[in-house]
């Protein structure tokens, strides 16, 4: 579901036509649709109320302040995985106390800040990590929360860049060492036991590997909650969106498509899981991060050429794998729509960025309806893992991000001024004169 829909020929956000913000503020350009957060918020929290929860929304996704903001005026934890990400959500005047730290490789400095800011606690990742978040607490004299990450080793079934469950991967501890883990942290005098940990991977598009893991889980979490007096089962993020709506109108494709089949929904997740959680009397804790933001924001983009060649066709855009590097980085599929409808027949096309690299395209013959040189299009559901991803390779700039609700449009990021660019840069020293 998302608020991005055609009125007539022209594609609206909510109640804002997209090309009205593309004249106004250039592209490339960002948009997201804050009821389109609101709503997926909503629906995940909605479908879990017969579970004590808490939303952990992944800043990672998408990490805009005013991002942010919406989920934290919802009442959401946030999931982070740096300094900067927590400092962000203060920023943003979301609670600490409602944050979880994850990441294998929190160092010394990150590890101080987030004691001092007394958050919710660590997803510790190894044992060395938990050793150095002893002794940092001992340092402060605090007692560090934490929950132990554990990798439950099923097959997520999605892109190889992000799987997280399985023991080829770096993450978490084993599930068959984990308990012994859970003992030694038991008599480290600063650590606080709060909760047990798992996440299998990203853009799960079926219950099943959930509920594989959550099973494969269940026993050692009914141990901890004897033992350790474990007060939460986080399950993780990583719930699918569609990126292709073919596949959820179930018309038929246009195209071969990458994604996996079917469509996963808060209501299909939580039926699911529910009947497996619910005897636990745990509170449950997710860490959606794709799910919340992903349909909620696209990518403006205008054609600069229409490049004829012998055998294709190529639409040269002025978005690039700087400003989205999906494609190019997870072989992900973006719909791509224009921002007003021309009639007439599709035509297979390469969209592609200016960069230098051949990996700077956004779609491959894909059958694209009419389009001429100056017209805008948006990379559809471009709102996880866009703009956070986002460098200045080729020297560009990052692309300003509008945040729209109703009829209200404010610009939540700027266009990073080009001088800004080489700011922080110097000639050297002897370079000087
Ligand atoms: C990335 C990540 C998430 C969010 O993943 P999504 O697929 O965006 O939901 C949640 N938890 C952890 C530990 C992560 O690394």
């Amino acid at each position: 579901m998302h608020c991005f829909s055609r009125i007539g020929r022209n594609l609206y956000c909510e109640k804002v036509p997209l090309r009205a913000l593309a004249e106004r503020f250039g592209t490339p350009l960002y948009v997201y649709s804050q009821s389109t957060l609101e709503h997926h918020y909503q629906s995940l929290d909605a479908a879990l109320h017969p579970l004590d929860h808490l939303v952990c929304y992944a800043v990672k996704a998408n990490s805009n302040l005013a991002v942010l903001r919406t989920f934290a005026n919802l009442g959401a934890g946030f999931d982070i995985v740096s300094h900067g990400e927590l400092r962000r959500v203060l920023a943003a005047g979301g609670d600490p106390a409602k944050c979880v730290f994850a990441g294998v490789g929190k160092t010394e400095d990150e590890i101080e800040f987030a004691l001092r800011n007394n958050i919710c606690c660590f997803n510790v990742e190894s044992e060395p990590e938990l050793q150095r978040i002893n002794q940092i607490a001992a340092r402060l004299k605090k007692a560090a929360p934490v929950a132990i990450r554990v990798n439950p080793n099923v097959e997520a079934h999605t892109h190889a860049k992000i799987t997280t469950g399985t023991y080829e991967n770096k993450f978490g501890i084993a599930l068959d060492h984990v308990l012994g883990v859970y003992d030694k942290a038991d008599r480290l005098r600063h650590i606080r036991i709060r909760g047990v940990q798992m996440h299998i991977g990203s853009q799960i598009t079926s219950e099943k590997p959930f509920v594989s893991a959550v099973k494969r889980m269940l026993p050692l979490v009914q141990v901890l909650k004897a033992g350790h007096h474990v007060e939460f089962f986080s399950v993780g993020g990583g719930i699918g969106i569609v990126y292709d709506p073919a596949l959820e109108s179930g018309k038929p494709q246009w195209w071969k498509s990458k994604q996996a089949k079917g469509v996963i929904t808060a209501d299909s997740y939580a039926r699911a899981l529910l009947p497996l959680l619910q005897p636990l009397g745990l509170r449950i804790v997710l860490e959606p991060g794709r799910f919340l933001v992903g349909n909620a924001g696209v990518l403006i983009t205008r054609v600069q050429y229409i490049k004829q060649t012998a055998n294709k066709r190529f639409v040269i855009v002025d978005a690039a794998m700087n400003d989205l590097i999906r494609p190019a980085f997870y072989d992900a599929y973006h719909e791509i729509v224009p921002l007003f409808s021309r009639p007439g027949s599709r035509f297979p096309a390469d969209v592609v960025g200016p960069v230098c690299e051949s990996g700077d395209y956004f779609a491959k013959q894909r059958p694209l309806p009419p389009v001429k040189e100056g017209d805008y299009l948006a990379l559809m559901s471009a709102g996880a893992y866009g703009s956070v991803m986002a460098s200045n390779y080729n020297s560009r700039p990052f692309p300003p991000e509008i945040m729209v609700k109703g009829r209200k449009v404010s610009i939540v990021r700027d266009r990073q001024p080009i001088e800004e660019l080489w700011q922080h840069e110097h000639m050297a020293a002897w370079q000087k004169d």
